[in-house]
């Protein structure tokens, strides 16, 4: 039986704020020396009257598992070049502990697959802004079900749709163009075009090209013409987002799809509990960065932080994309004593 006067979760201990003066002052950080509670000393659950190896065990046992949501762009991909070199000792420690990391990025299913094989990621993952989540078969220990929303199963995954059809949101940038606004999506560029665009090879353009849910998009208009443009994008009855690029998109976003797979994670963890993460960098991540217990902000490539994202308990990264991915998530672990 567990003992009473110890907390029954990570989240119950007290944490010492050493808040980043911009974060919310609201709540407090918990990135920082975990405190016992302050029981008397002559308490007999006083955590010195405990051997060690028994102290690790127990926290082992009630400890909530960690579920980490990433974005790829500016985030965990540097945005120059595309690398996560920076971010590999984290990694590391992510894998070696068995953390689920889910990746959530503006992505393709085919380019994401390309960095999950990178990284050696078995963990489902979230594909074009929310577009699908792809959950691979028998990953979760139970039948899925979600009534809201239809489940594919393919040959190695069951597939969430969540987003428009492509056709649709091409057919909606056509009768912008029709319009008179100067907008070129992905799908009317060649692959050399959108490598060149995208600093991309060949082969990753090509895979960028594979669309299903969302179309991302350059307007080469004049800036005043920009807010027009976006506002007839909401009259044709669609979205759109910011990344790296504009997308437009159906009623689908990043937190949506977090949020399902969170509802999931929670079953599978029911014993323990969970603690959500998520780390992005750009306004399409916000969403995601308010369905989670711990959001977290890295730096733009400018150094920048973005000024759009203001929300309560939000942790700034000490770095620019995956350096400050790096730095948070070594944070964090230590945090959860991990
Ligand atoms: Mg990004």
């Amino acid at each position: 039986m567990r003992p009473k006067l110890l907390p029954r979760r990570i989240s119950e201990l007290r944490f010492v704020s050493d808040r980043h003066p911009e974060n919310d002052k609201s709540e407090p950080s918990r990135f920082n020396e975990i405190h016992c509670l302050p029981l008397p000393a002559s308490h007999p659950f006083r955590f010195h009257r405990f051997p060690p190896e028994l102290l690790i065990w127990y926290f082992y046992m009630v400890m909530e598992k960690l579920v980490i949501f990433t974005d790829l762009d500016g985030t965990l991909l540097d945005f120059a070049g595309y690398s996560f070199e920076m971010a590999i000792p984290s990694l590391q420690r992510v894998k070696e502990q068995d953390i689920p990391l889910i990746i959530c990025s503006s992505k393709t299913r085919k380019e994401i697959e390309a960095y999950r094989k990178k990284l050696g990621n078995r963990h489902p993952f979230i594909s074009e802004n929310g577009g699908g989540i792809f959950i691979p078969k028998g990953y979760f220990p139970f039948d899925l079900s979600y009534p809201k929303h239809e489940i594919i199963t393919g040959r190695n995954y069951h597939v969430i749709r969540l987003g428009a059809p492509y056709e649709d949101l091409r057919r909606a940038l056509e009768e912008l163009r029709r319009e008179g606004f100067q907008v070129r999506g992905f799908g009317d560029m060649s692959i050399e075009e959108l490598a060149q665009t995208a600093h991309m090879t060949p082969p990753e353009a090509k895979m960028a090209k594979q669309r299903d849910f969302d179309e991302p998009f350059l307007h080469t208009g004049p800036t005043y013409r920009l807010s027009r443009l976006l506002r007839a994008i909401h009259e044709k009855g669609f979205k759109f987002t910011q990344g790296r690029f504009y997308h437009i998109l159906g009623n689908s976003n990043k937190g949506i799809a977090v949020s399902i797979l969170i509802e999931l994670y929670k079953q599978k963890f029911q014993d323990t509990g969970i603690v959500t993460v998520a780390i992005g960098d750009s306004p399409n991540d916000k969403p995601m960065l308010q369905r989670v217990d711990r959001p977290i902000l890295v730096k733009k490539h400018d150094g920048s932080y973005e000024p759009t994202i203001k929300i309560p308990n939000l942790i700034r990264a000490d770095g620019i994309g995956p350096e400050g991915w790096n730095r948070s998530i070594k944070k964090l672990l230590a945090a959860y004593g991990n």
